[in-house]
């Protein structure tokens, strides 16, 4: 089968071999190797928008608040048709106040673009907004105590469509506690609103698995092929 430029990219931007002939190489010089399909970018200031801010940065709902630094709101466009939505801050996301930083946070990014979509027109965000000791999986009661801030942050952005990242972001947006293995690379629904979900692997198991990247590119190229056939 022949391999597309875009499909190439992905391989390419996620750190994968491919073996292309000398034709295609010339193509991608050509073209600049990069798909330039986009989505739409806008950023509209909302009070509410900046009230649920201000809540998050002042939160003592569960105990995580003791540890932390800084919360880790999101980052984006609040207009965003692509919603990206991970687990937790990191340590260097504690630090910043900002989601996805750092080496899993560029391969993010990379995975984006494979997408043609630049990093500023998603939204991302993570389940829970403040880091859990050690790295450790965000307890059932901190998911608790913070889902309100999440479930808010959707309904505002009205995503078209929702990447989860990795098994806690998926398992708890879709409340099921199905091994990530059986729930990538598929459409399932975030019910509350009936927005579609496609999971994949989060960018730090990625990096600790590279091989896993060609299941992510899968999975991402069902993401893409979803958005695309999505009523306008
Ligand atoms: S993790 Fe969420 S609920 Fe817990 S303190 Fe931080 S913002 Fe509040």
């Amino acid at each position: 089968m022949t391999m597309t430029v875009r499909q190439h990219e992905y391989l390419k931007l996620l750190g994968i071999d491919v073996w292309v002939s000398r034709d295609r190489d010339a193509l991608l010089a050509e073209t600049g190797g990069v798909d330039t399909t986009t989505v739409g970018m806008n950023t509209v200031p909302d009070s509410d928008w900046t009230g649920l801010r201000e809540q998050v940065a002042a939160c003592t709902n569960c105990p995580l608040h003791h540890g932390r630094t800084m919360t880790v709101f999101g980052s984006g466009s609040e207009t965003a048709d692509w919603m990206v939505i991970g687990e937790a801050p990191g340590a260097e996301e504690d630090r910043q106040g900002e989601p996805f930083v750092g080496r899993a946070g560029q391969l993010l990014t990379s995975m984006l673009k494979a997408m043609g979509i630049q990093r500023q027109q998603v939204y991302i965000a993570n389940i829970i907004k403040c880091r859990p000791p050690a790295n450790r999986d965000p307890a059932a009661e901190e998911v608790a105590a913070c889902e309100s801030y999440l479930q808010q942050q959707i309904a505002h952005v009205r995503p078209r469509i929702i990447l989860a990242l990795g098994r806690v972001a998926a398992q708890n947006l879709l409340k099921v506690d199905t091994p990530i293995g059986r729930l990538r690379g598929q459409c399932f629904e975030y019910a509350e609103l009936q927005i579609p979900v496609v999971v994949t692997y989060h960018p730090a198991y990625l990096l600790r698995s590279p091989k896993e990247k060609r299941k992510a590119w899968d999975d991402l190229q069902v993401a893409t092929n979803l958005y695309a056939g999505l009523p306008a």
